[in-house]
């Protein structure tokens, strides 16, 4: 890691501040600031209403975090883009821009890697190698739309990593992505989804209430999620709807669980049933996904029967539901492919 210091990850008080020790005045911090945040370049250089002097001296005790282009994909079914970033110690993040009806809603990661050892999931096949810095994690957003030359405007932290375990950074990266300086996204357009760090949706509820929690229950019972996410035997289930409860009557926003469909594993009707009977009087929706089957793991996704008689015991019960629709099929090769198949790449080339 290099010994700069991350400038991009600082607010503008924050900004002043180191300025104020450099015995630079105030308007610089905002001149700096909008560089990075609204006109989004990489390279102090580039700042052209600051002096030749002064870019060397910013250069030499400053850096600006950002991630480069590796690859990308565009789907020609939907025009989903995904694209493989290397972050500028080597590490690789994915991350999809997608199309909906009411704008541009991009996919990011918040850590490299992942702790939580979901049994289905690709992103912590590697491990978890390390958290992703506020500048690191807005940098996926400012490299993706400078690319496309349109607005981003909502934003799902649905990549890799869990946020709720890189919870500062994450906090952070929420205050400078909604800034009126900044991209000025507003936190309703924002969903974070966790795998049910329970304090921490606490700690949420105090700091953020306005944004939209997407929580991956994917089961309804502590036998069959204990299997399959080892983050239940810290948290189980009654816990984590207990908070979701209190989350959705305290802000009365709605919480949409993820159910991930595997074959045998979590799809039954029974499972429904006993699903509909816990998620009673919360707020809630539930989005039904066909899990992605991935490579170094044993699951199926369920068949579509079986979802949609899933579905309809939910709705029976009063619940609203949706199967999410699958954007970029022909170039999603499920997600975090992308990432592991260039890590191989690499390992194989550093071998000859
Ligand atoms: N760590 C957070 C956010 C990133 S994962 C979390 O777990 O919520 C984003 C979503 O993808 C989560 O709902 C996760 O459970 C889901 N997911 C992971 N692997 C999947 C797979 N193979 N098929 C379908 N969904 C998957
Ligand atoms: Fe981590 Fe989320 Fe994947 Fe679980 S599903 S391993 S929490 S990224």
């Amino acid at each position: 890691m290099s010994s700069k210091k991350d400038i991009a990850s600082l607010n503008l008080c924050e900004l002043e501040e180191e300025l104020r020790s450099m015995n630079l005045p105030k308007f610089r911090a905002k001149q700096i600031y909008d560089w990075i945040h609204k006109k989004l370049v990489t390279d102090f250089c580039e700042m052209t209403n600051i002096s030749k002097e002064l870019i060397g001296r910013l250069n030499e005790s400053y850096e600006i975090p950002s991630c480069s282009i590796e690859r990308k994909l565009v789907s020609k079914l939907d025009g989903t883009v995904k694209y493989l970033f290397r972050l500028p110690d080597g590490e690789y993040l994915e991350c999809v821009v997608m199309d909906y009806k009411y704008g541009h809603t991009i996919c990011v990661s918040t850590q490299v890697g992942c702790k939580m050892g979901c049994a289905f999931c690709a992103s912590g096949i590697g491990g978890f190698k390390r958290h992703l810095a506020p500048s690191e994690i807005l940098s996926q957003i400012y490299t993706a739309q400078k690319d496309l030359g349109f607005r981003i405007s909502r934003i799902v932290l649905m990549g890799m990593g869990e946020p709720l375990d890189n919870y500062d950074n994450v906090m952070k990266f929420l205050e400078l992505v909604s800034d009126e300086n900044g991209l000025n996204i507003g936190m309703r357009h924002i969903s974070l989804s966790t795998s049910g760090i329970v304090p921490r949706i606490y700690d949420l509820l105090e700091n953020e209430p306005q944004l939209t929690l997407s929580v991956s229950l994917h089961a309804p019972n502590n036998e069959i999620r204990s299997r399959i996410m080892p983050v239940n035997k810290s948290w189980d289930v009654g816990e984590l709807l207990e908070a979701c409860r209190v989350y959705a009557d305290k802000t009365s926003r709605r919480i949409s669980f993820e159910y991930a469909m595997m074959k045998g594993v979590n799809d039954t009707p029974e499972c429904a049933r006993e699903l509909a009977t816990r998620l009673k009087g919360i707020l809630c929706h539930v989005n039904l996904i066909p899990a992605n089957e991935v490579k170094e793991k044993s699951h199926q996704r369920s068949d579509d029967d079986s979802i949609n008689k899933f579905k309809s015991i939910l709705e029976k019960s009063g619940l609203t539901v949706t199967i999410r629709r699958t954007l970029g099929s022909d170039i999603n090769a499920s997600c975090g492919q992308l990432r592991r198949d260039k890590i191989n790449e690499d390992s194989t080339e550093g071998k000859e």
